[in-house]
């Protein structure tokens, strides 16, 4: 089997072939760290990191880089520094808001269990590799300078718009913003901006003093510590154009090799009431608020049950659903865990370890077909269905069968950032023996006839999801 992904370079699903045998270099947009992480941040970074667990789970040797946005990304409609603009309205020192945000961004993904990246670099650390590649590009003829600040001149890039499709009268047509007097051409873009009174950021450079441009930055930093040719390069879909377009104009400009980026792989959004989650729309939830809610594994989850591709709406009902789905994962892992060892292996047995061999090559299949979670997923739902009646109709199994479905639920829950063998973190270990302890109130109260007080247990124990199931060998439960 081969792993297949979806290139938004061509709309393709290509095999995946990297530019050096076994190795991959991926970069992924950071944030600009100017305000708390939100779950549409989180939905892209969570979505990532099992793309980046699978290629490791493939055997590849991933170099994983994501930028942290600390100078240069303005806002679209006024032209402020995002960074700044934050930075004044809170009166500290705009790195001083970049260093609480970053810590609060990392803090925030380990909770989710996010891998690290391997190389975090910040903008303001490469400031004078930017200017560099900014002068190349005025020496190649791509950039020119007037009254302080660098454009790129994008009719001198032939392949404009070949990620993102634009088409340049079009997007001439449909600005809504005023055009810098200054440009060439409507649609070229700042490399280098002259530092205003009050810009908080400025850098001497061959223009005088100023700051980047935020899609300098990433062309830049991939390239520095990925090589001119990158094999992935992934961010959200808004990121597209301009961002990754400029990206790939001005990386390509400079190296002059093609293609700057051999696969993009671009994340659909997160939605709240069908609407992008956005901070400029203040219809955001932060992790920690969602957090303070759900579980990581919850979270993790609901990103999962979705292909990274389709729109994912966050609401009380879907995120309830995913708890649900996931405890009653975990449950068969549980009840697995409760039968008694035994030597022998049965036929029935025999059938199951078939079917966990095949519920792994289905999760590959899965897998390898453009990362899709959801049917790696159905994969394991199918298995733990097989086990909840292999557990309901025997008290024991063989000793090897049943590390070998521990090691695969580890091993392939793992690849999605989940825990399935673990105990639940909520209550836990506890939680079962209260639930037990319950249970054998319950018999006591049936023994003595006393229907009325058994039945309310019973009622009130479905009220908190656990369903309590009366069978010839005894009472067993199991969350909803
Ligand atoms: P920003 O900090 O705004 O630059 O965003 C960081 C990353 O999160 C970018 O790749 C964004 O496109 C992505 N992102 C922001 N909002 C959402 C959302 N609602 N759903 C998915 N990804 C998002
Ligand atoms: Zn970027």
């Amino acid at each position: 089997m081969s792993l297949k992904l979806y290139n938004s370079l061509n709309g393709k699903l290509e095999e995946f072939v990297p530019f050096k045998k076994n190795r991959v270099g991926i970069y992924v947009c950071g944030p600009t760290v100017y305000d708390w992480t939100h779950v549409g941040h989180a939905r892209t970074y969570v979505d990532f990191d099992i793309i980046i667990r699978w290629l490791k789970y493939r055997g590849f040797s991933v170099t994983y880089i994501q930028n942290i946005t600390d100078v240069g990304h303005l806002r679209e409609d006024t032209g402020e520094d995002k960074i700044g603009k934050k930075s004044a309205e809170e009166k500290v020192h705009p790195m001083m808001l970049v260093e609480e945000y970053m810590r609060e961004y990392f803090g925030d993904m380990d909770r989710l269990d996010v891998m690290r990246p391997d190389i975090s670099p910040r903008a303001t650390g490469h400031i004078c590799e930017i200017i560099e590649a900014v002068k190349k590009l005025i020496e190649k003829g791509y950039a020119y300078e007037v009254n302080g600040n660098v454009f790129f001149d994008v009719s001198k890039f032939k392949n404009y718009g070949k990620l993102s499709k634009i088409n340049l009268e079009e997007m001439a047509a449909g600005s809504r913003f005023e055009v810098h007097p200054d440009k060439r051409n409507p649609e070229d873009f700042a490399l280098w901006k002259k530092a205003r009174e009050g810009d908080p950021f400025r850098w001497q450079s061959p223009w005088g003093e100023g700051f980047p441009g935020w899609h300098i930055e990433c062309s830049v930093m991939s390239t520095k510590y990925l090589g001119d040719q990158v094999d992935i390069h992934g961010g959200a879909r808004d990121l597209k154009f301009p961002h990754h377009e400029n990206e790939i104009a001005q990386a390509e400009a400079i190296t002059g090799k093609k293609p700057f980026v051999k696969y993009w792989l671009h994340t659909e959004f997160l939605t709240i009431n069908g609407e992008k989650m956005a901070k400029s729309l203040g219809n955001y939830v932060t992790v920690r608020q969602a957090l303070e809610k759900y579980d990581a594994e919850t979270l993790r989850f609901f990103f999962a049950s979705t292909h990274y591709r389709s729109q994912i709406d966050y609401s009380d009902k879907n995120l309830e659903q995913a708890r649900r789905s996931l405890e009653s994962l975990k449950n068969s892992v549980v009840l697995l865990k409760k039968l008694k060892p035994a030597k022998e292996k049965s036929k029935q047995e025999g059938e199951l370890e078939r079917d966990l061999k095949k519920t792994k090559e289905e999760f590959e299949k899965a897998m390898d077909d453009d990362f899709n979670t959801p049917g790696a997923l159905a994969a394991l739902f199918e298995f733990s269905k097989k086990l909840n009646v292999f557990a309901s109709q025997n008290d024991s199994i063989n000793t090897e069968l049943k590390e070998k479905i521990l090691k695969t639920f580890e091993e392939l829950g793992g690849v999605l950032g989940l825990k399935l063998t673990e105990e639940k973190k909520a209550g836990g270990e506890a939680l079962e023996k209260v639930i037990e302890l319950l249970i054998k109130a319950r018999e006591e109260l049936r023994k003595k006839g006393d229907w009325k007080a058994s039945d309310e247990i019973r009622a009130r124990l479905k009220e908190s999801g656990i369903v309590i199931n009366d069978e010839k060998k005894g009472t067993s439960w199991k969350f909803e």
